[in-house]
């Protein structure tokens, strides 16, 4: 890894700019390498902000007490970021997250409580965060919530519940988020939608509704917001193993369904690792809009 580093940095080899190659830290399954790009000031294009180094960077991740949000978190905290924010209503699940990121040794962690189905706590959490961190680099808008049961014995309040969270939540957070990325140059917004945005299944139609907002409201707001510097990203997993769901994969049924998965395997949080990275880091930096599906196939699953 050395030597690939040291190759790169001979002068000649990138004429313009400069690429240090940085490693995974301690989270070494996805053993990727990554490229922390200092992008070179196009003057054709005002709203290209220069990269801050990853030790300086604010980031914010939502539901970061469990599942995703925890390894999005402890990802962060393995590659430095400067500041993890972790935000979930849990706040004793989330002093457990913080003091692993601590370990991964990341700059520094806050916690912070948020109810992303209430107005108020999301201006009071980005409120905090204005005040205490003056900027914000990125956020993962990671919160969710999955109900399951046959539409048609659903009341009107399921609905509601499920799009509080999952749509009118990453909504709220993603306007207070860019207000506050606007104000220093730009930033990146990673939405975690899901393969449910994208195609259906049985069960699962108001989760599936709200996730499909989530993807037109990442392409919306890419296209309002590049004019400010702000990359607005979705990640759409497919059917990933979490300590909540990982007994389902074992019975009947759960295999039935990771027969449908072209790659006949259910996703690993570290399947995530490299694709998230590079919408959190800013190596994608000529990318908004994108919706990046992580599911072995599923999408692509014969008709
Ligand atoms: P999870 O239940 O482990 O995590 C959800 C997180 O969101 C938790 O931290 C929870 O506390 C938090 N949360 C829920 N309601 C909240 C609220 N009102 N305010 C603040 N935080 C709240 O589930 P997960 O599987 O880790 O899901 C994380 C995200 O990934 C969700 O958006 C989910 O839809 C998405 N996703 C998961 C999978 C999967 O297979 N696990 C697949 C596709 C998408």
């Amino acid at each position: 890894m050395a030597a690939a580093a040291n190759s790169f940095r001979q002068p000649g080899l990138i004429p313009r700019g400069h690429i240090r190659f940085k490693s995974a830290g301690s989270l070494r399954s996805a053993a990727i390498l990554l490229p922390e790009v200092t992008p070179m000031a196009n003057p054709h294009v005002e709203t290209e902000r220069p990269l801050r180094p990853l030790s300086q960077r604010v980031a914010l991740v939502t539901g970061a007490s469990s599942g995703l949000g925890a390894h999005f978190a402890r990802l962060l905290a393995a590659d430095r970021f400067g500041t993890i924010v972790l935000a979930a209503r849990r706040t004793d699940r989330l002093n457990a997250v913080a003091e692993e990121c601590m370990r991964l040794r990341a700059g520094r962690v806050i916690v912070l409580p948020l109810d992303v189905a209430d107005g108020d706590s999301i201006r009071d959490a980005f409120g905090t965060i204005a005040k205490g961190e003056r900027r914000l680099d990125v956020l993962v808008n990671n919160a969710g919530i999955a109900e399951a049961g046959p539409a048609i014995d659903s009341t009107l309040e399921d609905f509601d519940r499920v799009m509080d969270v999952n749509l009118r939540g990453v909504w709220g957070c993603a306007l207070e988020a860019a207000r506050l990325m606007k104000t220093h140059g730009g930033g990146d917004i990673v939405n975690i939608a899901s393969i449910l945005g994208l195609r259906v299944a049985n069960g699962v139609a108001a989760y599936a509704v709200s996730k499909a907002g989530v993807v037109q409201m990442t392409k919306a707001l890419a296209l309002e917001w590049a004019r400010y510097g702000i990359r607005v990203n979705a990640l759409a997993p497919g059917y990933i193993e979490t300590e909540i769901n990982d007994g389902f994969f074992r019975t009947e049924a759960g295999q039935k369904l990771i027969g449908r998965i072209p790659m006949r395997r259910t996703g690993q949080l570290a399947d995530l690792d490299a694709p998230f990275r590079l919408l959190a880091h800013g190596a994608s930096r000529y990318m908004t809009g994108a919706v990046l599906t992580v599911d072995g196939g599923h999408t692509v699953s014969s008709l």
